[in-house]
């Protein structure tokens, strides 16, 4: 989970590291995470009461409560860590009633048998070498696979079905880099990962073959297994371990990505995802599909925040019609569907990858660059299995400036 948030000339980074926690603190955790969600329910539990009497209540009042509020266990929970929770729960709250006004079917707050998360905000933890130590916890060894940045301002402990991380919160200076003087338009995609105007191509990892086969034998194996029987959990876990060690080299192959996307380019032009997907609605019935969507907003979100940092320029553009318009000679072609691969344009004859074609519109769109011919080259694709730094250099376009 990377986060990026504007302040002056420093920006808000999260580092995601897996920790390994002794049995004695893994328990300890566990037993934290228990307490916390007594907590919390003792607080929803407040909260409705109040309300079904009309009584006014706020994050103020109930975060007031949690000092007199008697749970068994509370001495085991960092006090700031317990504050947290409080805000947890009105975060959940304040989400709930957004979906409701857009009036979207929505239940009530559930009560949990589990925090998934501890949190240290502003105190209560020190990093020294490749430990952390919490408050009420103790010292836990953290793989740092990737340096920490910049001064840590928090500490987020999640348990998740691969293992434990910690997410540090950390204020990293700006690093503006030199200037490249080149531009780029990418077009991010399904198909492709990302399809740029020099014609490179970044495609999507190949581990999704396999990923899906061993998921499709995995969800067989769940269906013919009784709902919360023992086997039933053992493949479920399976099924959750898979999941997460995709995601885990998507983030990786991703931040690589937008790493020299940014190394690379002053400016890169990008249509606008929040756009594109009213345009397109979501076709994502396959998990394959599914995870690859959830990657265009996790490419956006690195993408954003690094060229934030580096002082480069991320540009959204209109997404309608760049797929639809011929970059030739501006001809739009309405009846263009998803399925076609390649663009023909019946006024020009241009034929052309249908995602090249896309991020050359993009490349205009968002350069104010005027129409001008393009000439076809042949599309490099780079595999995941190769990296992406040695393998493209060279092929740019200068930005007209
Ligand atoms: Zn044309």
């Amino acid at each position: 989970m990377w986060r990026a948030k504007e302040k002056s000339d420093k920006i808000q980074l999260s580092f995601k590291y897996r920790i390994y926690p002794t049995r004695e603190v893994e328990e300890k955790l566990l037993r934290a995470m228990q307490v916390e969600a007594k907590a919390y329910n003792s607080l929803l539990d407040t909260i409705n009461k109040a309300r079904k009497e009309g009584k006014k209540i706020t994050p103020k009042d109930t975060q007031n409560m949690l000092k007199d509020l008697k749970i068994e266990g509370k001495e085991l929970v960092y006090s700031k860590a317990l504050q947290m929770v409080n805000n947890q729960l009105w975060y959940n709250i304040n989400a709930l009633h957004e979906q409701k006004k857009k009036r979207k079917k929505v239940g009530k707050l559930r009560y949990k048998k589990i925090m998934k998360v501890i949190n240290y905000n502003q105190s209560g933890f020190k990093v020294v070498g490749d430990k952390l130590t919490l408050s009420k916890i103790g010292e836990i060894k953290v793989l740092f696979h990737r340096p920490l940045e910049g001064e840590v301002k928090g500490v987020i402990i999640k348990k998740s079905s691969t293992g434990w991380y910690a997410i540090f919160q950390a204020e990293v200076e700006k690093k503006p880099l030199e200037k490249t003087e080149k531009v780029v338009g990418i077009d991010l995609g399904v198909e492709k990962l990302v399809t740029t105007s020099d014609g490179v191509v970044i495609e999507n990892p190949k581990v999704f073959d396999k990923v899906e086969r061993k998921t499709k034998i995995l969800q067989q194996s769940l269906s013919r297994k009784k709902k919360g029987s023992r086997n039933y959990e053992k493949v479920r876990e399976k099924l959750a371990k898979l999941h997460e060690h995709v995601k885990n080299l998507m983030s990786d192959y991703i931040h690589k990505v937008t790493s020299w996307f940014v190394e690379q380019y002053d400016e890169i032009y990008v249509e606008d995802l929040s756009v594109k997907e009213m345009v397109e609605g979501s076709e994502s019935k396959t998990l394959r599909k599914h995870i690859l969507h959830s990657n265009l907003s996790k490419f956006m979100s690195y993408l954003s925040y690094k060229a934030e940092r580096a002082g480069r320029r991320v540009v959204k553009v209109d997404p309608r019609n760049t797929s639809k318009t011929c970059a030739k000679c501006g001809y739009v072609k309405k009846d263009l569907t998803l399925a076609d691969r390649v663009f023909v344009c019946p006024k020009c004859g241009w034929t052309v990858d249908r995602d090249y074609n896309a991020s050359l519109n993009i490349l205009r769109a968002g350069s104010g660059l005027p129409l001008e011919p393009v000439d076809r080259k042949p599309l490099l694709y780079i595999p995941f299995s190769e990296g992406v730094y040695s393998k493209f250099l060279g092929r740019s376009r200068k930005s007209s400036s």
